[in-house]
């Protein structure tokens, strides 16, 4: 029998970085996203959204959300280009 939806959209609730044993580093000057604001396959499969890519002042940056991210290591099999390696925490 599926579980019961009580309260939808309710996801944000459940800070996932508890979960974490080992925890994502990102290793700028290897990113493509913050050398020419292209890839984006680390933001595309992170599970938890735990990833934000953002442009300011002509600048890209990223930034990890350890309240969210879980340590399933998704993002950095993903990256091209070892701009991400995992650490334990
Ligand atoms: S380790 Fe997993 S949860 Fe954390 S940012 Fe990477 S893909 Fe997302
Ligand atoms: S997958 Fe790698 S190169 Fe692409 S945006 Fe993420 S960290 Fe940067």
């Amino acid at each position: 029998m599926a579980g019961n939806i009580i309260k939808p959209g309710n996801a944000t609730e459940y800070k996932t970085g508890g979960w974490r044993s080992k925890r994502p580093i990102h290793i700028p000057e290897k990113c493509l996203w913050v050398k020419n604001g292209t890839c984006g396959l680390c933001w595309i499969f992170c599970p938890d959204d735990a990833i934000r890519l953002e442009e300011k002042d002509g600048e890209y940056v990223h930034i990890y959300d350890y309240d969210y991210c879980k340590g399933c290591g998704i993002c950095a099999e993903q990256c091209p280009v070892d701009a991400i390696k995992m650490e334990d925490e």
